[in-house]
């Protein structure tokens, strides 16, 4: 189906998921500032603040920029037994990811959801 890596179509498949998800990711980090959610100090990746494996989303509500130290010792742990424990633990900030984790779905994801059930309904 591809013939050439520079050829548009390849070029619009491979390059804008790509692109779209360092946005997406961007996006989060500054939102925070660039800092790590619970600590404050900077942040070096995203933490499911739900773990996946507990069924936690990808979804931007459920990620929050934290340091290295953090999303290690955080773990599987729930985000409020671990947190609360935390020497670094201030209720403002707490308030704060719990406000985020009630972020309404952004519009851009509702489009993708649209777009997606259009095309199982037409498929
Ligand atoms: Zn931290």
């Amino acid at each position: 189906m591809f013939n050439c890596e520079r050829e548009p179509l390849t070029l619009l498949v491979e390059i804008t998921p790509r692109l779209a998800k360092k946005r997406y990711k961007e996006s989060i980090y500054e939102a925070w500032n660039h800092q790590c959610g619970y600590c404050l100090k900077p942040a070096t990746s995203l933490d499911h603040i739900i773990p996946k494996f507990s069924s936690g989303s990808s979804k931007r509500n459920n990620l929050l920029p934290a340091c290295r130290n953090c999303n290690k010792n955080k773990g599987s742990i729930k985000m409020d037994q671990w947190y609360k424990k935390q020497l670094f633990f201030t209720l403002e900030q707490y308030n704060k990811i719990k406000e985020w984790m009630k972020e309404p779905i952004q519009i851009e994801d509702l489009t993708i959801d649209n777009k997606l059930v259009e095309k199982l309904e037409y498929a």
